[in-house]
């Protein structure tokens, strides 16, 4: 059985082996996260050229734009509020709450769905799987 590939971007499993792991521990946590160089199963080098990483900000900015748009529209429709003010701090709020999140998914939308020199190659992860 192989992963799909939306299972191992949630998962955030590297795009080619989709067995080694692209971060070092939680999204959430008190420690910074870490990406991993390279892929500890397959050796895939992450960021495939410098600077590779600033385009998973247009990502960022889509997931950024996304969560506030809905956070406000709820926050409307529940409290029925006309305060700047509550607007302000909820979504205030949430860029925080959401940063990690934004940071790590952005890039793995990027790894898995955005890059065409990165391929999925099944031999990596049935070769681990008769270890
Ligand atoms: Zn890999």
């Amino acid at each position: 059985m192989t992963t799909s590939r939306f299972t191992a971007m949630a998962q955030s499993k590297c795009p080619k082996c989709r067995v080694g792991k692209v971060f070092e521990g939680p999204v959430y946590g008190f420690k910074k996260q870490k990406m991993h160089e390279r892929c500890p199963h397959c050796g895939l080098k992450f960021e495939v050229e410098p600077g590779y990483f600033y385009a998973a900000m247009y990502v960022s900015y889509a997931f950024s734009v996304a969560e506030v748009v809905a956070l406000g529209l709820a926050t409307a429709m529940l409290t029925k509020s006309e305060s700047p003010w509550l607007y302000v701090s909820v979504l205030f709020g949430a860029i925080l709450i959401f940063a990690p999140f934004n940071l790590r998914y952005s890039r793995l939308v990027l790894l898995h769905y955005l890059s065409p020199k990165i391929v999925y190659n099944p031999a990596y992860e049935i070769a681990s799987e008769q270890k």
